[in-house]
């Protein structure tokens, strides 16, 4: 279930299965990210399907997922209209965020991630963000076979070329045995009065945030 709650007086949007992490909507900047200690750390995002470990540096080239291991540092990855994926595994008590827009869900990040984590899917909490949904994305034939061909299970995934990318990663994870997933009803481009959408408001550059601090 998710649910509005204020960070510093600006609306975020949170899955009652994760404390730890939040999505950010309009208007909320990074400065807003409360930082009681540690460091704030975002990679540079290329729609690759490279996940890497937060350490000791600060720059993380080339990476859609990162994996936080510490309570110390807190994370963000940027967005509009791509899938924001928090992942928490209550047995290592560590967390990730990946990014997956269609080329990342083609490349199944959200898997890659957990395969990362090193983390039994069972001890998975999955929470699904705000994403264009199958209302609003409609791709190529190309794109769209690329996508399903990462299931087994595509009912309920497209209707033609119109694709739903939070659903298509939901059970991306479900096939390999994720138990718990939160998935967000909300739609950029539909809701674009809440969240950024890359489609709707013709390649703006400005992102809602996926963020996480363990705790
Ligand atoms: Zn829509």
């Amino acid at each position: 279930m998710f649910y509005f709650d204020k960070i510093n007086g600006k609306k975020v949007l949170k899955s009652s299965l994760l404390d730890s992490g939040y999505f950010t909507t309009r208007g909320f900047e990074s400065k807003d990210i409360p930082l009681e200690s540690g460091r704030l750390i975002k990679p540079e995002q290329t729609h690759s399907d490279h996940v890497e470990f937060v350490g000791k540096r600060t720059e993380y080239p080339n990476t859609d997922g990162l994996v936080l291991t510490t309570p110390e540092d807190t994370i963000y990855l940027r967005f509009a209209d791509c899938t924001p994926l928090i992942f928490y595994d209550k047995k290592q008590k560590i967390g990730a965020v990946s990014h997956a827009g269609w080329r990342g869900t083609a490349a199944s990040i959200g898997v890659k991630t957990i395969q990362k984590m090193g983390s039994n899917p069972d001890d998975i909490i999955a929470v699904i963000g705000p994403a264009i949904s199958g209302c609003c994305y409609e791709v190529s034939e190309e794109v769209r076979d690329a996508l399903l061909k990462t299931v087994k299970n595509t009912s309920g995934l497209y209707t033609n070329r119109n694709v739903d990318l939070k659903q298509i990663n939901a059970r991306q994870l479900e096939e390999i045995g994720v138990k718990t997933i939160d998935i967000c009803p909300y739609c950029t481009s539909c809701n674009n009065d809440l969240f950024y959408s890359y489609r709707k408001e013709n390649g703006t550059s400005n992102r809602h945030f996926a963020v996480l601090k363990l705790s």
